[in-house]
Formats: C-alpha cells, sequence, structure tokens
C-alpha cells in the first residue's frame, strides 16, 4: 500500500483523501484549524444551541465530481435537485418575476425560460438571438478582456443584464462581470448548459457540516484514514537535488514521511511553506491572485415568517435586483440566510455588522411587500474577506498545475488549474485530477 499524506482538511483535501483512499492508498490528513471543512463550514451558536452556516452555498447539476465524492460519503441524499432551473426575483418596485425554464435540452430551456420571462420586453427578448454564438461555442475567448466586454459584443440589453448576467456572474463567480474571465466564463457555460439539469440549482437540505464534513468523518473511520486537527504542517523539505520532497515538517516538530504528497491549502498559504529556492524553482506567482470578499446575513424571526412575504419556489431561493443584498434563502419557518457576494468590491466588507445590518433592512423594507424589521429576534453577519479568488484574465496566469516539477509532490485547491472559478466543483476537480496523476505516475 503507498501512503499520501495530505495538508489541508477544506473540500479540496477531504475529497483527495477519500478518492485515494478509494483507490487503496493508505492516507493521513494534517488540519491547522480545530476544524474539517475550510471556507465551507458550520459554527455552533451557544445562544441559539443550533449549527449555522458560514454562507449559504449552492451547487448546480454540472458538478459532477463533487456528486461523486458525495456519493462516496454517503452525503448526496442531503441535496435537493431542481427538476430544472427556476429562481424568483424581486426588483426595487417589489415586482416579483419568475423565471422558469422548462424540461428541454439546453440552451433551449434557457432560452425558453428567458422568452417567457416577464422581467424581460420584446427588446430584451430580441436580444436573446444573439447568445446563438454563445452555445454554439463559437467565440473566442482571448479576443476578449472580460466578460462585461463580451456581454457587449453579444448586445445584451440592460435588462438581460440585470436579470439574468449580473446575478448568474455574482452567483458563480462572486465577482462583476469586470472581473471575470471570458475564458472561465465560456467553461461554465459550457458546462451548464450541456444538459438537460446541468443548469438546474441543487440546493443543500442541511447545514454544511452534515453534508460535507459528518459522512467524510465516518467514511475516514471506516476506512483507517487517520486525520489530525490543529496539526498545521509548516514546511515540505525538498532533497538536495530538489527533486522531491523527503518529509514535511508539522508545526510541532514532528516529520512526517510518504510516498506521496499533497498540499490542499488556500493560495495565500502556499508560499510559506518552502523555502525560497524550491518557490522559485516552482516559478509560481500564487500571491498575485487577488481575493474577492462574501457577507452572509442570518436573520431570526421572533415568530413564524409569513407564508407570502418570500414567494415560494422550488428552491427556497429568491434574487433581488438593484440591492447591495443578492440572495435571500428560506432555512427554516423564522430563519432566513441573506448573501451580498463581491462585498469587497461593494465597499461593505470594512463596515461594521451594525452598519451592514442597516444596508439590509434598507434592501428588505424597499424590495419586500410587508416586511417588518420589529419582527425580527435577532441577527448575525459572518464575513468572509478571502472567500474566494477573482477570476479575473490575469488569475490564470497564476493557477498551477495539480502536478508540479517535484516527482511526488501536488498540489490541490479551488484556486489551482482547474478552468473552473473557485467553487466546491473546482476544489474536488483539482482532488480528482491529483489522485488521477498519482494513481498514473508509476
Ligand atoms: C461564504 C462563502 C460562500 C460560498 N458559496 C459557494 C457556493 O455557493 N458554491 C460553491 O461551489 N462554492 C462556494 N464557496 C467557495 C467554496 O467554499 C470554496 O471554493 C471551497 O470550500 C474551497 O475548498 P479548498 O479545500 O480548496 O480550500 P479551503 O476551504 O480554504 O481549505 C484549505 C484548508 O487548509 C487548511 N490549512 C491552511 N494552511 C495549512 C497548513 N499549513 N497546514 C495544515 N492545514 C492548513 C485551512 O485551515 C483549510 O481548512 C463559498 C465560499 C464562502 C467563503
Amino acid at each position: 500500500m503507498k501512503s499520501v499524506t495530505v495538508t489541508g482538511g477544506g473540500i479540496a483535501g477531504l475529497s483527495a483523501a477519500v478518492f485515494l483512499s478509494e483507490r487503496n492508498y493508505k492516507v493521513k490528513l494534517f488540519e491547522s484549524s480545530p476544524k474539517l471543512g475550510g471556507r465551507a463550514y458550520s459554527f455552533f451558536d451557544k445562544e441559539k444551541n443550533q449549527f449555522f452556516d458560514n454562507g449559504q452555498h449552492i451547487l448546480a447539476g454540472w458538478y459532477k465530481n463533487t456528486f461523486e465524492y458525495l456519493n462516496i460519503t454517503g452525503s448526496s441524499g442531503n441535496l435537493n435537485f431542481q427538476k430544472t432551473l427556476e429562481i424568483n426575483f424581486i426588483n426595487q418596485e417589489k415586482r416579483l418575476y419568475r423565471l422558469n425554464c422548462p424540461a428541454v435540452s439546453p440552451p433551449y430551456n434557457i432560452l425558453a425560460g428567458l422568452l417567457k420571462f416577464r422581467a424581460l420586453d420584446f427588446r430584451d427578448k430580441t436580444a436573446l438571438i444573439n447568445l446563438k454564438k454563445l452555445f454554439a461555442g463559437r467565440i473566442n475567448a482571448d479576443t476578449f478582456r472580460n466578460v462585461k466586454e463580451l456581454l457587449t459584443d453579444l448586445k445584451q440589453t440592460d435588462n438581460l443584464i440585470k436579470y439574468f448576467w449580473d446575478p448568474f456572474n455574482l452567483a458563480v463567480f462572486n465577482t462583476v462581470s469586470e472581473n471575470i474571465s471570458a475564458e472561465l466564463f465560456l467553461n461554465v457555460i459550457n458546462r451548464g448548459f450541456k444538459e438537460k439539469k446541468s443548469s438546474a440549482l441543487v440546493i443543500p437540505e442541511v447545514n454544511l457540516n452534515e453534508l460535507l464534513i459528518d459522512g467524510t468523518v465516518k467514511y475516514f473511520r471506516e476506512r483507517g484514514i487517520e486525520f489530525f486537527l490543529n496539526t498545521g504542517v509548516s514546511r515540505f523539505a525538498v532533497n538536495e537535488s530538489c527533486k522531491k520532497i523527503e518529509f514535511l515538517e508539522l508545526e510541532n516538530g514532528s516529520r512526517e514521511t510518504s510516498d506521496y504528497y499533497i498540499c490542499a491549502v488556500p493560495f495565500f498559504g502556499f508560499r510559506k511553506l518552502f523555502e525560497k529556492k524550491v518557490f522559485d524553482e516552482f516559478g509560481y506567482n500564487t500571491e498575485k491572485l487577488k481575493s474577492s470578499a462574501i457577507i452572509s446575513v442570518h436573520l431570526f424571526f421572533k415568530n413564524r415568517i409569513p407564508g407570502k412575504l418570500i414567494p415560494e419556489n422550488s428552491s427556497g431561493m429568491t434574487g433581488l435586483t438593484g440591492t447591495k443584498v443578492q440572495w435571500i434563502f428560506k432555512r427554516s419557518d423564522i430563519h432566513l440566510s441573506l448573501v451580498i457576494s463581491g462585498a469587497g468590491y461593494l465597499g461593505l466588507i470594512e463596515k461594521s455588522s451594525e452598519d451592514i445590518f442597516e444596508i439590509v433592512m434598507n434592501d428588505l423594507k424597499m424590495t419586500i411587500k410587508g416586511f417588518d424589521e420589529t419582527a425580527l429576534s435577532d441577527y448575525r453577519i459572518i464575513k468572509e474577506k478571502r472567500a474566494t479568488f477573482i477570476p479575473d484574465k490575469e488569475s490564470s496566469k497564476y493557477r498551477p498545475k495539480q502536478k508540479t516539477y517535484l516527482s511526488n509532490f501536488y498540489i490541490a485547491g479551488d484556486w489551482t488549474d482547474t478552468g473552473l472559478p473557485a467553487t466546491i466543483e473546482s476544489a474536488v476537480t483539482s482532488a480528482k485530477i491529483c489522485t488521477e496523476e498519482i494513481t498514473n505516475s508509476f
């Protein structure tokens, strides 16, 4: 049995451990923090005596590698798969618009949904014809500096951008179209509009710990995978000829050796694990990747949320337009979870929780009919400053391949070169690539 050590217990590290164990490798995992899950986690709120997520996570029908991982760990039953893409939007005039795509093959599902979408007028609908080039895969990404330019070239109207492309971009890329590389955008379009169900949303029905961690820990115990919390790796030691890793050193000073090493830490924690000489040899510029923030707001009501306040649909997800808050998720009869993506770009991340709460209240009063602030009992605000990397055109130069010049060393993580934005699917895809590379290495 060949051995592998995995550094980092986020989704990339966890799924790498699972995929490798499936191939009969002996795996050990080290995580520096007191918990598994990395940027996708639930925390226990003593006052409420309940777990809450650090931020609402949604998956999509095209997250193939993620579903494979969740199937292995027995957690896929905790997902609500929409039959087809269906989202409610509410605008600043408190008007509700339902985007409802029929169950036909893509791209006709999305085009038919947009043709029926009442937020769009005749001119907007005529502009849909220009998307032919996009769905036919006839766009050269290199000719655009960003997605804003690409959408302008496709003559997308203000309404199409406001009610479709802006929400899509913020949800998938956590930033505005000026900051998104056309190449990554086209990769997502190709995956998302490939099969009937690939564009449908997939919403976790349980908290992130239950979805991503509990099943994995059970799997680890059954398969004898050892994992160590509060056990950070301080460096990877490279042999004299700079050809392979000799051992890794833990922050407590002890050393670990294995046949293979996977490093699954975030981009901002990668460089310090190597001596300068070794890092220079990689030729990476990982420190040039930039971060984008997400603010999550949990609102608790004193009594049951009135039925008509947030109109129901199959995802429990409502988009707001023209506001800082972009998405509202109904998590229980008394709990709403709100998302503000691109929060740094919107100038919110440095604001106090009180100021953010006030902004959120104004947004809700502006959009939700009958919203009454005094019906709330409590709120929590969670700021994730480094939620994702900014997927601009430059970023592709700084994302390393999973296989490195060191023969026994691999890199996993949503920020590595997967061709995808920073998502759970990118993290799991990187783990899958590492597993394939290791398996094929002899
Ligand atoms: C609020 C929020 C909302 C999001 N929403 C979505 C969504 O809706 N859909 C979606 O697909 N994605 C979403 N994402 C992105 C998704 O969470 C990430 O892409 C994914 O979790 C990244 O996993 P990772 O394993 O690559 O990295 P990380 O989760 O960052 O894991 C890295 C791990 O390495 C550990 N580590 C660091 N240094 C060391 C060291 N020296 N030794 C040992 N361990 C170390 C860290 O503690 C961490 O646990 C969201 C993220 C946030 C923050």
